[in-house]
């Protein structure tokens, strides 16, 4: 089931409390979640696991940039972006959790995801949108007020469908224009103003390809925190029309036989990957 992807809050239950943040400047024990980017800072050679603060790389600046997330294990979790530019010491090594690296553990990826979205919000929440004011927390969630027109300010998650099309035993695959040549994957976009999910997918699809979807069933979802989005997985069967990509975000589009599909479409730890895995074989054999 899809929650048990990485990214997904079921993956860290048992480890992982989150709190919304609270002002205890005194409280500098625990776990720290040291980013730098998409990677995260570990010991090198040990078994891989979060640092506790005795074992900090020196020049991680600590006491103005950490914010506690919640608790792992029982002690706070503070996260923490460094510099791409910070030198860590020899001993330290960061390991990406985006892409195809997948030297960090499921649990730890997906806690150090986490992060990566509230740092994200945190750094671009400053200031109110609506007048520029300063805003301050709303105690208890990760929301903030606006002193001056009273506007509140919640964390913001995008919704994006992504979908697997199937045309009898073949598959509908893109190639965007940001990707390199012979990667391929499903058709994804964002919701727009208006629209139901299941009209997202037909607008999305037929955009990208110029195929009509029909018997639209969703399958799963993922948190997926580069930088925030919620990705809404579904399947849909091919209803009409010929594939022509659209040649700007979508420079080429095709079916593929189930049985002979381009190589790993999709990432290790993606929704993508999921669906092809559970839905990319036709049934009816
Ligand atoms: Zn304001």
């Amino acid at each position: 089931m899809s929650n048990l992807l990485p990214f997904n809050s079921t993956i860290i239950n048992e480890l992982f409390k989150p709190m919304p943040p609270e002002d205890e400047p005194d409280l500098v024990s625990g776990f720290y979640l040291v980013l730098q980017g998409y990677a995260l800072v570990v010991l090198k050679g040990v078994e891989l696991t979060l640092l506790l603060s005795e074992f900090l790389p020196v020049g991680a600046d600590l006491e103005n940039k950490k914010i506690r997330i919640g608790f792992w294990e029982g002690k706070p979790l503070w996260a923490i972006q460094v510099s791409p530019d910070l030198i860590l010491p020899p001993e330290y090594e960061a390991l990406p959790f985006q892409g195809a690296d997948t030297r960090l553990d499921n649990k730890l990826a997906t806690i150090a995801g986490r992060a990566a979205q509230i740092i994200y919000w945190e750094e671009r929440s400053h200031f109110c949108s609506h007048c520029g004011g300063a805003l301050v927390r709303i105690q208890e969630c990760w929301g903030k007020r606006c002193p001056s027109c009273s506007s509140e300010h919640y964390p913001h998650i995008h919704p994006c469908i992504i979908v697997l099309v199937r045309r009898d035993k073949e598959l509908l695959l893109i190639r965007n224009a940001a990707w390199g040549v012979g990667r391929f994957s499903m058709v994804a976009g964002f919701i727009e103003f208006g629209e139901s999910l299941e009209e997202c997918v037909e607008r999305e699809v037929f955009e990208e390809t110029g195929i009509e979807v029909t018997n639209i069933r969703y399958v799963g979802s993922q948190s997926w925190p580069f930088p925030s989005q919620l990705m809404i997985g579904f399947t849909a069967d091919y209803a009409g029309g010929e594939v022509a990509a659209d040649g700007i975000e979508v420079v080429e589009a095709g079916w593929f036989h189930e049985d002979n599909l381009p190589v790993s479409p999709g990432g290790k730890r993606s929704i993508a990957r999921w669906i092809f895995e559970t839905y990319g074989k036709s049934t009816n054999e």
